[in-house]
This record gives structure tokens, sequence and C-alpha cells, in this order.
């Protein structure tokens, strides 16, 4: 029921030095220096001495159904498993439907979200796929959004993409208004996750349909901005004018190659081109195929997205592109849980879920992870 994390260094994710933080349940109770809970109390302690302890990861883009297919059947990725998301720190993580809306469903990635919750984690998942009009489990957007608890958003809906419905600027904005308006009566951010794929056009549609059509500019998240070197140009953009944007953590030696820039070093380029980092997250893109194409579009190889990535790209933002721990640790924690309304994830304050872990000051790799207050070593 009580555990007490003792002497930790704490990025909250705002840097707060050694200090102890007391648990109870599900609920972060106490911050403080030299907590002494009542001893009546049955209190488990974790030694957190030349440990950092931080919010668990908040994950806003992961195929936990499984993903792929795109190179025929037998490369259909597997669901994910608890413990993969454990392992790699992401104690909250926002499931979602791809390229295939066919062979798989809503209603089994609502099972997969209520499975992973039922064994300790927080997982969400979206309405709709990638293409439009936009599949649901009620008939719409807004139903799905209002009636289902786990749904928080919409996504994530392709465009500028091969795989894409080709949606018009009319149906996307659509959407973002069924989503912004079932968000309200359901007191959800009511989020649009946006799949961009490597087409000229890039953000050009979402521009439109903020501008014809009078949508807020965060009511989308486009995903995947760093693939490649125009996109990143117009994401800044973005991102300077109020947008949020997320970076794609997992990748390959052939997309690195063919132009896709690595997520940490797309961070240090959005940051020290002025977008603030409350704009900005990571996401894993996890057990999505990771699939290369030729120039005439046929597949040439496939494998299979990681939620470690997460801490990889942690790792590399710190070491390699000499970001602030508490900045590049916001990006996969309060930035993305603010993005989809989560409030009390993504964060060590006092009312906050028990969502934290302890990693190794060197490597920043997770070492213990603490989902709604229970302990995985
Ligand atoms: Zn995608």
């Amino acid at each position: 029921m009580f555990t007490l994390i003792r002497n930790a260094q704490v990025f909250a994710p705002a840097p707060l030095g050694i200090c102890d933080v007391l648990l109870a349940g599900e609920k972060i109770a106490a911050i403080g220096h030299g907590l002494h809970p009542n001893s009546q109390l049955n209190c488990r302690e974790l030694d957190g001495k030349g440990l950092l302890l931080t919010p668990g990861f908040v994950d806003s883009l992961v195929h936990i159904s499984g993903g792929g297919g795109e190179g025929g059947f037998a490369s259909r990725t597997t669901a994910l498993k608890a413990e993969q998301a454990i392992a790699a720190g992401v104690t909250s993580l926002i499931g979602a439907l791809g390229t295939d809306d066919i062979t798989r469903s809503l209603r089994d990635l609502l099972a997969c979200a209520r499975a992973l919750s039922a064994s300790g984690l927080s997982a969400y998942a979206l309405t709709g796929s990638y293409r439009v009009p936009i599949r649901t489990i009620t008939g719409n957007v807004r139903d799905d959004i209002v009636l289902i608890p786990d749904i928080i958003g919409v996504g994530e809906v392709a465009i500028a993409d091969h795989r894409s419905s080709r949606p018009s600027v009319h149906e996307l904005a659509r959407i973002a208004a069924d989503a912004h308006v079932g968000g309200m009566l359901a007191g959800k951010r009511g989020t649009v996750l946006i799949h961009m794929g490597d087409d000229e056009e890039g953000l050009s549609l979402l521009n439109e349909a903020c501008m014809q059509h009078n949508i807020a500019i965060q009511q989308w998240l486009p995903t995947h901005i760093n693939r490649q070197r125009k996109l990143m140009a117009q994401g800044i953009q973005w991102g300077l004018r109020g947008g949020n944007v997320d970076l794609t953590t997992s990748t390959t030696p052939d997309f690195i190659a063919a132009g896709e820039v690595p997520a940490s070093l797309a961070l240090a380029e959005l940051l020290a081109a002025g977008v603030p980092i409350e704009r900005i997250s990571m996401s894993s893109d996890g057990q999505a195929s990771l699939p290369l194409f030729d120039a005439q579009g046929q597949l040439i190889s496939s494998g299979v997205a990681s939620l470690s990535t997460l801490s990889q790209s942690l790792r590399e933002a710190v070491q390699q592109h000499g970001i602030a721990l508490e900045t590049a640790l916001a990006s996969i924690t309060k930035s993305p849980a603010n993005t989809w309304g989560l409030k009390l994830k993504g964060r060590i304050e006092v009312g906050a879920d028990a969502d934290l872990l302890l990693l190794d000051a060197d490597t920043l790799s997770p070492l213990t992870t603490i989902a709604r207050g229970r302990i995985y070593v």
C-alpha cells in the first residue's frame, strides 16, 4: 500500500534535487526531505541513492494490438506484452491502428488496451486508423470519444502518404471538429494523431484545415515529423505557430540513410529553432513494422519497432546533443501527457499517479518501473 523511495535525484521532470517520494496506493502522497511515515504504516522502502527518479514514460503511439502486414500476412507483427512496456519504462501508452483496419479491429485494440491496464499499466486507445472516412466502434468519432472511457482521441489518420485515403481538407476538418466536441463533452482533449508520410505536400492539408475551417492548431498531433528534412522544416514552422509535433524514435540504418533525422537530433534542432519543449513529444511507434520501400513503392524489408527506443533517444539527446536531462525527459513524460489531456501522468507531483522510474544515472536505462504504485524490478 505504501512505498517510500529514499534519496534519489528527482526529475519531475524539472530537477528537484535529492529527496524522498512517498507513494500511497496508486498516488504520489508526499515529496520532501527525510520523510518518516507513521511507524504503524506498513511501508516498503526503496533505496534510490545514486539513481535518478523520473516519471514513467508516456508513449503517444504504440500499435498495441500489432501492426504491419504491409508486406503480406507473414509480415504482420504481434500484440504488445505488458512486460515489454514495463522493461522499456513506459507506464502510459496510447494504442492505435495503422494501415490495417481490416484484419485488425478497434474492438480488439480496445481489448488490448484493457488487458494492458489490467496488468497495471495505463493504456488508452484512439478511434480510427489510417483510413478516412474514419471507422469507429459506435458509428462516429464523437460518440466513441464521449461513450468509451479508454478512447481519448482519433488516429493515426494518414496524410501525405501512399497508404493514406487522400482525405480532403474538409474531411480532415470534420474529424477534428467531431474530436473537439466529443472531447468537450467527455472532459478529454480529443487530440487527432496524424500519420505524416513522405509526400511533398507535408503539413499543408493541416494548415489549410486550420485556416479554412477555424480548427485550433493544437487539436492535431502530427507524428513522424523527423522522417525527412523537408517535413522537419515544416514541423519547425508548425511548432513556432503553436502546434504540437511528435518525433518517432524507432528507426533503422536504412531509414537514416534515406534521409530520416534521428529523433534525438530532431529534438535538438526543434529546440534550437525556438520550438518550446511543451510542444514536442517523442513516441516509439512500437510494434509497427519498419518497412523499407524502393522508388517504385515495392516493399524491400521489414522489422519491428521497440518501445525501448524512447530511453535510447533520451540518452542520445542528453549525451550526444547536450540537451538538459529535464528538457529531453519532458518530451517523453509531461509534454505528451499534456497533449493527450492526461493531467495525472508524466509528472512527479503530490496527487499525480504513482508512475515512476528509477534510472541508472550513467546509461539512463530504467532499472525499476513503478506503474500505478506496483513495483517491477
Ligand atoms: Zn504512422
